[in-house]
């Protein structure tokens, strides 16, 4: 099997994926960049847990670029105060995006470099 890498440091692979935030230790509050301190309460020491793999559509745009594939952007709630922004994959018609639809996340391989590690992103699939 090719060795993969996540392409972005909070993405977690492997049998269960996911992805980690990092929470204030003093609010609670969740980042996804690492930060030197917390824009909520000033808080400076986090520590780095797993999020959700499910949650709703808040909000969604459709992104034309020329002669390129559309595609959808979404920001999703995975409760607890996160919200993470992603594609969201496997719709053609936004219309079919109502409010608070239930989507989960999704890993795919994103490019492969010349040995053949496999960069994995992620995106978010409705769940039917
Ligand atoms: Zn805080």
């Amino acid at each position: 099997m090719a060795v993969q890498i996540p392409a972005v440091d909070y993405l977690v692979l492997g049998d269960d994926p996911h992805l980690q935030a990092w929470r204030c230790d003093a609010c609670s509050a969740a980042y996804f960049d690492r930060r030197n301190g917390c824009a909520r309460c000033f808080g400076t020491a986090f520590t780095r847990k797993p999020v959700a793999t499910e949650g709703v559509i808040k909000a969604f745009t459709r992104v034309e670029r020329g002669a390129k594939e559309p595609f959808t952007s979404v920001v999703v709630d995975l409760g607890d105060g996160v919200n993470v922004k992603a594609n969201l994959r496997g719709i053609d018609d936004p219309s079919e995006i109502k409010p608070d639809t239930k989507v989960r996340l999704v890993t795919f391989v994103a490019g492969v470099d010349d040995d053949g590690t496999e960069a994995v992103a992620f995106a978010f699939e409705v769940i039917a």
